[in-house]
């Protein structure tokens, strides 16, 4: 398959590669995760400028590759988040966003909801790095809208192995959300605040992340966290080492 194709894709991570080149991790609006290689863009006059570089949001034009490797024959900023990047704490927010779209969604499908996800937060955490945004309470918000567009979503409503609706009081990785007293089994105790904090989080606007006390934020991190790794099969840092510092 020769040829040329648009896309708009957000840079996750970069590789050198050789003397001037640099090998980029993308994902994308129209084509999910893709990998492209930049030639010459280490050079002090490449036509890419300094904008190859994680975070930025690109109007692309790529080559196709015969392998998995496409050429980057074109690059135009969307948007640079130049605010975030120039705080040690907007970095670190961007950098757990998008090391879990990495690790989440490897796939070549599109999923919009996923890419828009990682463009607001992005924009947001350049509005405001020194924001609870970009702390631990947007991280892990970040994580549970990510877990719910990649399919992945806890079960919050009532115990995910009875679907008893009261007293869930414990959340298990294992089963997928809350469960009761009777199902608790390889469970850890999990608190109203956690719960609520997940409930709300999920049913508004990142914009509006709700206030939460650091315990609870580390249960909930914790219970998207086990949840992952049980369903989706992908370990994540814990973010409370990620936001640490
Ligand atoms: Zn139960």
């Amino acid at each position: 398959m020769a040829g040329t194709f648009k896309t708009e894709a957000v840079v996750l991570r970069t590789i050198r590669y050789s003397e001037a080149d640099r090998i980029l991790h993308l994902y994308s609006r129209e084509h999910g995760r893709l990998g492209a290689i930049a030639k010459g863009v280490r050079k002090p006059k490449s036509r890419f400028g300094g904008r190859l570089e994680p975070f930025f949001r690109l109007a692309l034009v790529l080559h196709r590759g015969r392998g998995d490797l496409h050429t980057v024959t074109a690059a135009e900023t969307v948007d640079g988040y130049a605010d975030l990047r120039s705080s040690a704490r907007g970095i670190r927010a961007a950098g757990d966003a998008c090391g879990s779209i990495l690790r989440l969604l490897d796939g070549s499908e599109a999923n919009q909801p996923a890419y828009n996800l990682l463009c607001r937060y992005l924009a947001l955490v350049d509005e405001d790095p020194a924001g609870p945004i970009a702390g631990l309470a947007g991280m892990v918000t970040f994580r549970l809208k990510l877990a719910l567009a990649a399919g992945f979503a806890p079960e919050l409503s009532g115990c995910s192995r009875c679907g008893a609706s009261d007293h869930l009081t414990a959340f298990s990785g294992a089963a997928g959300g809350v469960v009761c007293p009777t199902c608790e089994a390889n469970s850890f105790p999990f608190s109203g605040e956690a719960h609520e904090f997940m409930v709300t989080a999920l049913g508004s606007p990142m914009s509006e992340s709700p206030e939460i006390s650091t315990a609870a934020v580390r249960m909930a991190g914790r219970a998207i966290g086990e949840t992952l790794e049980h369903h989706a099969h992908v370990r994540l840092p814990r973010p409370e080492e990620a936001a640490a510092a």
